[in-house]
Protein backbone atom coordinates (compact mmCIF):
# COMPACT_ATOMS: atom_id res chain seq x y z
CA UNK A 1 0.00 0.00 0.00
CA UNK A 2 1.41 3.15 -0.94
CA UNK A 3 1.83 5.99 1.64
CA UNK A 4 -1.28 7.95 2.08
CA UNK A 5 -1.51 11.07 0.54
CA UNK A 6 -4.02 14.82 0.82
CA UNK A 7 -5.65 15.79 -1.90
CA UNK A 8 -7.61 19.10 -1.15
CA UNK A 9 -10.58 19.18 -3.46
CA UNK A 10 -12.07 22.49 -4.36
CA UNK A 11 -14.40 21.99 -6.68
CA UNK A 12 -15.92 25.19 -7.45
CA UNK A 13 -18.75 26.65 -9.54
CA UNK A 14 -21.14 25.31 -12.31
CA UNK A 15 -20.26 21.99 -13.83
CA UNK A 16 -17.26 22.57 -11.46
CA UNK A 17 -18.80 19.44 -8.77
CA UNK A 18 -19.84 17.31 -11.27
CA UNK A 19 -16.68 16.75 -13.16
CA UNK A 20 -14.70 16.55 -9.95
CA UNK A 21 -16.86 13.89 -8.72
CA UNK A 22 -16.21 11.54 -11.88
CA UNK A 23 -12.38 12.48 -10.97
CA UNK A 24 -12.74 11.43 -7.38
CA UNK A 25 -14.84 8.34 -8.75
CA UNK A 26 -11.32 7.60 -10.45
CA UNK A 27 -9.18 8.34 -7.85
CA UNK A 28 -10.84 5.96 -5.96
CA UNK A 29 -10.89 2.97 -8.36
CA UNK A 30 -7.22 3.26 -8.66
CA UNK A 31 -7.05 2.85 -4.91
CA UNK A 32 -7.97 -0.40 -5.36
CA UNK A 33 -6.46 -1.36 -8.68
CA UNK A 34 -3.05 0.16 -7.58
CA UNK A 35 -2.91 0.07 -3.80
CA UNK A 36 -2.63 3.64 -3.90
CA UNK A 37 -4.37 5.57 -0.92
CA UNK A 38 -6.02 9.43 -0.72
CA UNK A 39 -7.32 11.63 1.63
CA UNK A 40 -9.75 14.04 0.61
CA UNK A 41 -10.38 17.49 2.40
CA UNK A 42 -12.78 19.68 0.81
CA UNK A 43 -12.76 23.44 0.84
CA UNK A 44 -15.13 26.80 -0.76
CA UNK A 45 -13.96 28.35 -3.47
CA UNK A 46 -14.99 30.55 -6.56
CA UNK A 47 -18.82 32.00 -6.53
CA UNK A 48 -19.69 29.68 -3.74
CA UNK A 49 -17.52 30.73 -1.48
CA UNK A 50 -18.23 34.61 -2.10
CA UNK A 51 -22.08 33.72 -1.06
CA UNK A 52 -21.05 31.45 1.86
CA UNK A 53 -18.05 33.39 3.30
CA UNK A 54 -17.78 36.62 1.83
CA UNK A 55 -14.65 35.97 -0.47
CA UNK A 56 -13.39 33.89 -3.36
CA UNK A 57 -10.49 32.30 -1.23
CA UNK A 58 -11.12 31.92 2.09
CA UNK A 59 -8.31 31.09 4.29
CA UNK A 60 -9.33 27.74 5.25
CA UNK A 61 -9.34 26.56 1.90
CA UNK A 62 -6.06 27.87 1.31
CA UNK A 63 -5.18 26.13 4.37
CA UNK A 64 -6.37 22.93 3.07
CA UNK A 65 -4.58 23.71 0.15
CA UNK A 66 -1.04 24.49 1.96
CA UNK A 67 -1.57 20.97 3.92
CA UNK A 68 -2.28 19.15 0.89
CA UNK A 69 0.59 17.28 -1.56
CA UNK A 70 -2.13 18.08 -4.22
CA UNK A 71 -4.92 20.17 -5.09
CA UNK A 72 -7.82 18.91 -7.56
CA UNK A 73 -10.19 22.20 -8.82
CA UNK A 74 -13.20 22.23 -10.64
CA UNK A 75 -13.96 25.37 -12.34
CA UNK A 76 -14.95 28.87 -11.18
CA UNK A 77 -17.30 31.70 -11.98
CA UNK A 78 -20.79 32.50 -13.13
CA UNK A 79 -22.90 35.11 -14.17
CA UNK A 80 -24.66 35.77 -11.09
CA UNK A 81 -21.10 36.95 -9.60
CA UNK A 82 -20.33 38.65 -13.23
CA UNK A 83 -20.90 42.29 -12.11
CA UNK A 84 -19.47 42.09 -8.66
CA UNK A 85 -16.32 44.41 -7.76
CA UNK A 86 -13.39 43.08 -8.24
CA UNK A 87 -12.16 41.42 -5.03
CA UNK A 88 -15.65 39.77 -4.50
CA UNK A 89 -15.11 38.21 -8.23
CA UNK A 90 -14.40 34.19 -8.22
CA UNK A 91 -11.65 35.06 -11.19
CA UNK A 92 -9.94 36.88 -8.49
CA UNK A 93 -9.26 33.95 -6.40
CA UNK A 94 -8.27 31.84 -8.96
CA UNK A 95 -5.13 34.32 -9.35
CA UNK A 96 -4.65 34.43 -5.78
CA UNK A 97 -4.44 30.70 -5.19
CA UNK A 98 -1.68 30.64 -7.67
CA UNK A 99 -0.11 33.61 -6.10
CA UNK A 100 -0.34 32.04 -2.78
CA UNK A 101 0.32 28.15 -3.27
CA UNK A 102 3.85 29.65 -5.37
CA UNK A 103 2.65 27.77 -8.56
CA UNK A 104 4.98 29.36 -11.38
CA UNK A 105 4.60 26.90 -13.99
CA UNK A 106 1.12 25.86 -16.32
CA UNK A 107 1.38 22.48 -18.32
CA UNK A 108 -1.15 22.00 -20.51
CA UNK A 109 -0.79 18.83 -22.82
CA UNK A 110 -2.42 18.35 -26.25
CA UNK A 111 -2.58 15.10 -27.33
CA UNK A 112 -5.09 13.90 -30.09
CA UNK A 113 -7.50 10.81 -29.39
CA UNK A 114 -7.22 9.01 -32.83
CA UNK A 115 -10.96 8.16 -33.03
CA UNK A 116 -11.27 12.17 -32.06
CA UNK A 117 -9.07 13.26 -34.91
CA UNK A 118 -12.15 14.31 -36.73
CA UNK A 119 -13.45 16.98 -34.12
CA UNK A 120 -10.63 19.21 -35.16
CA UNK A 121 -10.50 21.56 -37.69
CA UNK A 122 -6.65 20.75 -38.87
CA UNK A 123 -6.92 17.46 -41.61
CA UNK A 124 -6.76 14.03 -39.85
CA UNK A 125 -3.47 13.39 -41.28
CA UNK A 126 -1.95 16.46 -39.62
CA UNK A 127 -2.55 15.65 -36.78
CA UNK A 128 -1.50 11.64 -36.73
CA UNK A 129 0.51 11.14 -33.72
CA UNK A 130 -0.06 14.43 -32.02
CA UNK A 131 1.33 14.40 -28.62
CA UNK A 132 2.74 17.48 -26.91
CA UNK A 133 2.84 19.68 -23.60
CA UNK A 134 3.08 23.36 -23.69
CA UNK A 135 4.87 24.24 -20.35
CA UNK A 136 4.03 28.20 -19.70
CA UNK A 137 6.09 30.87 -17.43
CA UNK A 138 3.15 31.59 -14.92
CA UNK A 139 4.75 34.31 -13.01
CA UNK A 140 6.49 36.80 -14.45
CA UNK A 141 7.32 38.82 -18.00
CA UNK A 142 5.09 41.42 -19.28
CA UNK A 143 1.92 40.47 -17.26
CA UNK A 144 3.60 41.55 -14.21
CA UNK A 145 5.62 43.92 -15.13
CA UNK A 146 5.81 47.56 -14.00
CA UNK A 147 2.94 49.39 -16.30
CA UNK A 148 2.01 53.17 -16.68
CA UNK A 149 1.13 56.14 -18.92
CA UNK A 150 2.80 59.04 -19.72
CA UNK A 151 2.90 62.05 -22.62
CA UNK A 152 5.25 61.57 -25.22
CA UNK A 153 6.74 63.67 -27.89
CA UNK A 154 3.43 62.63 -29.92
CA UNK A 155 0.71 62.58 -27.16
CA UNK A 156 -0.27 60.17 -24.20
CA UNK A 157 1.81 57.19 -23.86
CA UNK A 158 1.13 53.56 -22.52
CA UNK A 159 3.98 51.18 -21.34
CA UNK A 160 4.59 47.96 -20.53
CA UNK A 161 7.59 46.81 -19.09
CA UNK A 162 8.78 42.90 -19.80
CA UNK A 163 11.03 41.62 -16.99
CA UNK A 164 12.72 37.89 -16.06
CA UNK A 165 15.46 36.99 -14.14
CA UNK A 166 18.20 34.36 -14.21
CA UNK A 167 16.51 32.16 -11.51
CA UNK A 168 12.53 32.12 -12.94
CA UNK A 169 14.09 30.93 -16.21
CA UNK A 170 16.23 28.47 -14.64
CA UNK A 171 13.39 26.84 -12.44
CA UNK A 172 11.00 26.68 -15.40
CA UNK A 173 13.64 25.73 -17.23
CA UNK A 174 14.58 22.83 -15.22
CA UNK A 175 10.66 21.53 -15.07
CA UNK A 176 10.70 21.54 -18.59
CA UNK A 177 13.78 19.54 -19.23
CA UNK A 178 12.62 17.00 -16.38
CA UNK A 179 9.57 16.72 -18.11
CA UNK A 180 11.16 15.88 -21.43
CA UNK A 181 13.08 13.79 -19.82
CA UNK A 182 10.58 11.22 -18.58
CA UNK A 183 8.56 12.04 -22.43
CA UNK A 184 10.28 11.54 -25.95
CA UNK A 185 13.18 13.31 -25.03
CA UNK A 186 12.56 16.17 -27.06
CA UNK A 187 12.41 20.36 -25.51
CA UNK A 188 11.30 23.30 -28.07
CA UNK A 189 12.36 26.76 -26.33
CA UNK A 190 10.72 29.29 -27.74
CA UNK A 191 11.57 32.95 -27.46
CA UNK A 192 11.74 36.31 -30.07
CA UNK A 193 15.74 36.44 -29.45
CA UNK A 194 16.03 37.96 -32.31
CA UNK A 195 14.62 41.30 -30.79
CA UNK A 196 14.01 41.11 -27.31
CA UNK A 197 17.03 41.23 -24.71
CA UNK A 198 14.85 39.06 -22.22
CA UNK A 199 14.43 36.77 -25.18
CA UNK A 200 18.18 36.38 -24.93
CA UNK A 201 18.47 36.02 -21.64
CA UNK A 202 16.10 33.62 -21.87
CA UNK A 203 18.21 31.13 -24.70
CA UNK A 204 21.43 31.62 -22.69
CA UNK A 205 20.15 30.44 -19.89
CA UNK A 206 18.64 26.88 -21.95
CA UNK A 207 21.82 26.65 -23.33
CA UNK A 208 23.74 26.76 -20.49
CA UNK A 209 21.34 24.31 -18.18
CA UNK A 210 21.53 21.98 -21.36
CA UNK A 211 24.12 19.92 -20.99
CA UNK A 212 23.22 18.57 -17.34
CA UNK A 213 20.48 16.70 -19.68
CA UNK A 214 22.45 15.66 -22.41
CA UNK A 215 19.87 12.59 -23.13
CA UNK A 216 17.38 15.45 -24.64
CA UNK A 217 17.47 17.08 -27.74
CA UNK A 218 16.98 21.03 -27.99
CA UNK A 219 15.57 23.00 -30.20
CA UNK A 220 15.55 26.70 -30.05
CA UNK A 221 12.25 28.15 -31.85
CA UNK A 222 11.37 32.18 -32.74
CA UNK A 223 7.59 32.38 -31.34
CA UNK A 224 6.09 33.67 -34.71
CA UNK A 225 7.72 30.56 -36.56
CA UNK A 226 5.92 28.31 -33.91
CA UNK A 227 2.99 29.48 -34.04
CA UNK A 228 2.92 28.39 -37.92
CA UNK A 229 4.71 24.92 -37.19
CA UNK A 230 2.35 24.06 -34.25
CA UNK A 231 -0.74 24.06 -37.45
CA UNK A 232 1.87 22.39 -40.05
CA UNK A 233 3.99 19.89 -38.18
CA UNK A 234 2.13 19.54 -34.53
CA UNK A 235 3.62 15.66 -34.22
CA UNK A 236 6.94 16.98 -34.04
CA UNK A 237 6.65 18.60 -30.94
CA UNK A 238 7.11 16.56 -27.68
CA UNK A 239 7.63 19.46 -24.88
CA UNK A 240 7.24 23.14 -25.42
CA UNK A 241 8.69 25.64 -23.01
CA UNK A 242 8.04 29.31 -23.24
CA UNK A 243 7.48 32.48 -21.30
CA UNK A 244 4.48 33.91 -19.77
CA UNK A 245 2.70 35.47 -22.97
CA UNK A 246 3.97 33.36 -25.99
CA UNK A 247 2.91 30.68 -23.28
CA UNK A 248 -0.55 31.85 -23.13
CA UNK A 249 -1.31 32.30 -26.66
CA UNK A 250 0.43 29.01 -28.00
CA UNK A 251 -0.67 27.00 -25.76
CA UNK A 252 -4.63 27.91 -26.87
CA UNK A 253 -3.37 27.33 -30.30
CA UNK A 254 -2.74 23.86 -28.90
CA UNK A 255 -5.60 23.14 -27.28
CA UNK A 256 -7.28 23.73 -30.58
CA UNK A 257 -5.10 20.90 -32.00
CA UNK A 258 -7.44 18.65 -30.17
CA UNK A 259 -10.91 19.78 -30.85
CA UNK A 260 -12.73 20.12 -27.64
CA UNK A 261 -12.29 21.91 -24.53
CA UNK A 262 -13.99 19.30 -22.65
CA UNK A 263 -10.95 17.13 -22.97
CA UNK A 264 -8.02 19.41 -22.20
CA UNK A 265 -6.13 18.89 -18.88
CA UNK A 266 -3.52 21.03 -17.19
CA UNK A 267 -1.49 21.60 -14.15
CA UNK A 268 0.18 24.37 -12.47
CA UNK A 269 3.07 23.63 -10.59
CA UNK A 270 5.45 24.83 -7.98
CA UNK A 271 9.09 24.35 -6.24
CA UNK A 272 8.95 20.35 -5.56
CA UNK A 273 6.27 18.26 -6.49
CA UNK A 274 2.96 20.18 -5.42
CA UNK A 275 1.03 20.91 -8.15
CA UNK A 276 -2.67 22.18 -8.63
CA UNK A 277 -4.77 19.97 -11.17
CA UNK A 278 -7.64 21.24 -13.38
CA UNK A 279 -9.58 20.99 -16.61
CA UNK A 280 -8.69 23.81 -19.05
CA UNK A 281 -12.15 24.68 -19.75
CA UNK A 282 -14.24 27.03 -17.24
CA UNK A 283 -17.66 26.43 -15.09
CA UNK A 284 -20.04 26.14 -18.38
CA UNK A 285 -23.03 27.94 -16.91
CA UNK A 286 -24.91 27.28 -19.95
CA UNK A 287 -25.32 23.59 -19.27
CA UNK A 288 -24.48 22.99 -15.43
CA UNK A 289 -27.01 21.15 -13.34
CA UNK A 290 -27.97 19.15 -16.07
CA UNK A 291 -25.43 16.28 -15.93
CA UNK A 292 -24.50 16.50 -19.75
CA UNK A 293 -21.02 18.06 -18.75
CA UNK A 294 -17.66 16.21 -19.75
CA UNK A 295 -15.52 14.76 -17.42
CA UNK A 296 -12.25 13.76 -19.49
CA UNK A 297 -10.33 17.16 -18.83
CA UNK A 298 -10.88 16.58 -15.23
CA UNK A 299 -10.52 12.66 -15.21
CA UNK A 300 -7.25 13.34 -17.31
CA UNK A 301 -6.01 15.99 -14.95
CA UNK A 302 -5.91 13.17 -12.26
CA UNK A 303 -3.62 11.18 -14.41
CA UNK A 304 -1.34 14.29 -15.21
CA UNK A 305 -1.49 14.61 -10.83
CA UNK A 306 -0.18 10.86 -10.73
CA UNK A 307 2.44 11.42 -12.99
CA UNK A 308 3.68 14.80 -12.20
CA UNK A 309 3.17 15.36 -8.49
CA UNK A 310 3.35 11.10 -7.03
CA UNK A 311 5.31 9.45 -9.97
CA UNK A 312 2.41 7.13 -10.52
CA UNK A 313 3.34 6.32 -13.86
CA UNK A 314 1.61 2.92 -14.41
CA UNK A 315 -1.54 4.10 -12.79
CA UNK A 316 -1.39 7.66 -14.81
CA UNK A 317 -0.99 5.39 -17.93
CA UNK A 318 -4.01 3.05 -16.70
CA UNK A 319 -6.47 6.11 -16.49
CA UNK A 320 -5.72 7.38 -20.04
CA UNK A 321 -5.66 3.71 -21.67
CA UNK A 322 -9.15 3.55 -19.95
CA UNK A 323 -10.40 7.13 -21.23
CA UNK A 324 -9.22 5.72 -24.76
CA UNK A 325 -10.53 2.45 -24.60
CA UNK A 326 -14.36 4.25 -23.56
CA UNK A 327 -14.03 6.80 -26.64
CA UNK A 328 -12.82 3.88 -28.99
CA UNK A 329 -15.87 2.08 -28.21
CA UNK A 330 -17.79 4.86 -29.59
CA UNK A 331 -19.46 6.43 -25.94
CA UNK A 332 -19.37 10.14 -26.01
CA UNK A 333 -20.78 12.73 -23.98
CA UNK A 334 -22.70 15.50 -25.82
CA UNK A 335 -19.89 17.96 -26.48
CA UNK A 336 -17.53 15.18 -28.66
CA UNK A 337 -20.54 13.55 -29.98
CA UNK A 338 -21.52 13.38 -33.95
CA UNK A 339 -25.13 12.03 -32.90
CA UNK A 340 -26.05 13.92 -30.10
CA UNK A 341 -29.33 11.61 -29.37
CA UNK A 342 -26.56 8.65 -28.50
CA UNK A 343 -24.50 10.84 -26.39
CA UNK A 344 -24.03 9.63 -22.51
CA UNK A 345 -24.15 12.01 -19.64
CA UNK A 346 -21.19 13.02 -17.10
CA UNK A 347 -21.97 10.23 -14.26
CA UNK A 348 -22.10 7.40 -17.02
CA UNK A 349 -19.21 8.55 -18.65
CA UNK A 350 -17.33 8.45 -15.32
CA UNK A 351 -18.70 5.36 -15.04
CA UNK A 352 -17.81 3.89 -18.24
CA UNK A 353 -13.76 4.73 -17.74
CA UNK A 354 -13.92 3.23 -13.69
CA UNK A 355 -15.09 0.16 -15.87
CA UNK A 356 -12.55 0.59 -18.37
CA UNK A 357 -10.00 0.54 -15.92
CA UNK A 358 -7.32 -2.22 -15.16
CA UNK A 359 -4.46 -3.30 -13.29
P1 LIG B 1 -16.38 27.61 -20.48
O1 LIG B 1 -15.15 26.82 -20.71
O2 LIG B 1 -17.02 27.50 -19.16
O3 LIG B 1 -17.47 27.22 -21.59
C1 LIG B 1 -17.26 27.43 -22.99
C2 LIG B 1 -18.20 26.49 -23.79
O4 LIG B 1 -17.68 25.15 -23.70
C3 LIG B 1 -19.61 26.43 -23.23
O5 LIG B 1 -20.52 26.29 -24.30
C4 LIG B 1 -19.62 25.18 -22.38
O6 LIG B 1 -20.89 24.56 -22.29
C5 LIG B 1 -18.63 24.29 -23.11
N1 LIG B 1 -17.92 23.41 -22.16
C6 LIG B 1 -16.93 23.76 -21.31
N2 LIG B 1 -16.53 22.71 -20.58
C7 LIG B 1 -17.29 21.67 -20.97
C8 LIG B 1 -17.37 20.32 -20.57
N3 LIG B 1 -16.58 19.80 -19.62
N4 LIG B 1 -18.28 19.52 -21.18
C9 LIG B 1 -19.09 20.01 -22.15
N5 LIG B 1 -19.05 21.28 -22.58
C10 LIG B 1 -18.18 22.11 -21.99
O7 LIG B 1 -16.00 29.13 -20.79
P2 LIG B 1 -16.90 30.46 -20.63
O8 LIG B 1 -18.31 30.17 -21.01
O9 LIG B 1 -16.14 31.50 -21.33
O10 LIG B 1 -16.85 30.79 -19.07
C11 LIG B 1 -17.85 30.43 -18.14
C12 LIG B 1 -17.42 30.84 -16.76
O11 LIG B 1 -16.27 30.09 -16.39
C13 LIG B 1 -17.03 32.31 -16.64
O12 LIG B 1 -17.48 32.81 -15.41
C14 LIG B 1 -15.50 32.28 -16.68
O13 LIG B 1 -14.93 33.37 -16.02
C15 LIG B 1 -15.23 30.98 -15.97
N6 LIG B 1 -13.93 30.36 -16.30
C16 LIG B 1 -13.29 29.75 -15.27
C17 LIG B 1 -12.09 29.08 -15.51
C18 LIG B 1 -11.43 28.36 -14.37
O14 LIG B 1 -12.09 28.12 -13.38
N7 LIG B 1 -10.17 28.01 -14.47
C19 LIG B 1 -11.56 29.03 -16.80
C20 LIG B 1 -12.26 29.65 -17.84
C21 LIG B 1 -13.47 30.31 -17.58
Amino acid sequence: MAETKKIAVIAGDGIGPEVVAEAIKVMKKTEELFGLSFEFEHGLFGGIAIDEKGTPLPQETLDICKNADAVLLGAVGGPKWDNNSKELRPETGLLGIRKELGLFSNIRPANVFDCLREASTLKPEVLEGTDLIVVRELTGGIYFGEKFRREGEHGEEAVDTCVYNVAEVERIVRQAFDIAQKRRKHLTSVDKANVLETSRLWREVVNRIAPEYPDVELEHVLVDNCAMQLLRRPASFDVIVTENMFGDILSDEAAMLTGSIGMLSSASLGEGSFGLYEPVHGSAPDIAGQGISNPIATILSVALMYRLTFGYEAAAQAIEDAVSEVLNSGHRTGDIAVDKSSAVGTTEMGDLIVAALKA
